[in-house]
């Protein structure tokens, strides 16, 4: 028996999803839910599905490209431009209405596509709804990704030592995920030394690590499309009673989402959880980040977890548990997981220590 191509179940799914929304046609601008829909992997073109068939609409650039990811899915090269070539599209496949994301279609964009005389309406992101539940297909290649980024920080702990500058391990760290066949990585790597780390999105500089330093690394490797979102924070030695309390004290909030995660609770309760435990200990104010996202072909995606979070948990969601306190003048703490919820609760996808005396192991 041939295998189905996820993009075909993927194709209906979203089908599924528009019929119940009495959507005829849906117009898919955002690359990622492109990639997802069809297999396309190039950075111009957008996917039109409509009562008369599905179609990708890109340019003479990625036709070779196109035909080889998207088999099975009539692909066409737009010869003028994207709005007219789409207005071909539309009505050879009875469109009529055409519902786009909001979130993604630009207001220049959709002016174009109006002076065509195409008839446009909004809505949310309907295949950002399906890529909340991530399939096998997914799962291995975010695991490959968790892998990756894994691998990489294990082999890059020898040469964390003082008189190292965070730029030169931050590089070092990448290199060694491209070397595992990451094609980039997935954002720009974190290190944070010292009194750099109270910056939760500090950049990397060029400061050298010295003896005492706690020196947080946030970083993740991309495979086959999909990403990885770590953090770890480490002790350059022997670490003093207050960095051993406030990892501890991270270490525990973390621990307090986890044991909340299954399918049902909000993301809200789970980002409370984590919050509660930090709020206890005085910090609350040193806390001021949500406690987790979803990861998958975005770095940062839904599920959102945190205060504002609307979503549920679900089984097959993947997302990141990372509280962290962060104090001006001192330095920082943070440790992040990814997750992925199952009927049983939550099955923690990465695996490398969290101890903070972890360098002092090797
Ligand atoms: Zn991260
Ligand atoms: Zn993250």
């Amino acid at each position: 028996m041939k295998m189905m191509r996820p993009q075909v179940r993927r194709i209906a799914g979203l089908r599924h999803v528009m019929k119940g929304k009495g959507i005829g046609a849906l117009l898919v601008t955002k690359q990622e839910n492109v990639h997802y829909l069809t297999g396309f992997t190039g950075s111009a073109g957008v996917v039109l599905v409509a009562p008369g068939g599905t179609c990708l609409v890109t340019d003479f650039r990625y036709q070779l490209q196109a035909k080889r990811e998207t088999a099975g899915i009539p692909v066409l090269i737009q010869k003028k431009d994207l709005a007219s070539a789409l207005s071909e599209a539309a009505l050879r496949r009875r469109a009529g209405t055409i519902w786009f994301d909001e979130s993604s279609l630009t207001v220049d964009g959709l002016k174009k596509l109006r002076k065509q005389g195409l008839k446009l309406k909004g809505c949310a992101d309907l295949v950002g709804g399906l890529r909340l539940y991530k399939d096998t297909g997914e799962l291995a290649r975010i695991r490959k990704a968790v892998l990756r980024a894994e691998e990489s920080f294990q082999e890059l702990a020898a040469s964390i030592r003082p008189g190292v500058s965070e730029r030169e391990l931050g590089l070092r760290l990448e290199c060694l995920m491209r070397e595992r066949g990451a094609s980039k990585a997935a954002f720009d790597t974190i290190v944070a030394s010292g009194g750099n780390g109270a910056m939760p999105h500090a950049a990397t500089t060029d400061r050298r690590i010295r003896k005492g330093d706690l020196v947080t690394f946030d970083f993740g490797a991309e495979a086959d499309g999909y990403y990885s979102d770590i953090t770890r924070t480490v002790c350059m030695g022997r670490p003093t009673l207050r960095q051993r309390a406030i990892h501890d004290l991270v270490f525990a909030a973390q621990q307090a989402a986890l044991s909340m995660v299954r399918p049902g609770v909000s993301g809200r309760a789970v980002d409370q959880a984590a919050r509660e435990v930090i709020e206890k200990a005085g910090y609350a104010k040193q806390f001021g980040h949500g406690t987790g996202h979803g990861v998958g072909l975005m770095v940062h995606e839904g599920p959102s977890v945190s205060r504002l979070s609307k979503d549920n948990l679900a089984e097959g969601m993947v997302f990141t548990i990372e509280p962290g306190v962060y104090l001006p003048g001192w330095g920082g703490v943070r440790i992040e997981d990814m997750v992925l919820v199952t009927g049983r609760g939550a099955k923690v996808l990465t695996t490398i220590p969290r101890e903070l005396e972890y360098l002092n192991s090797l």
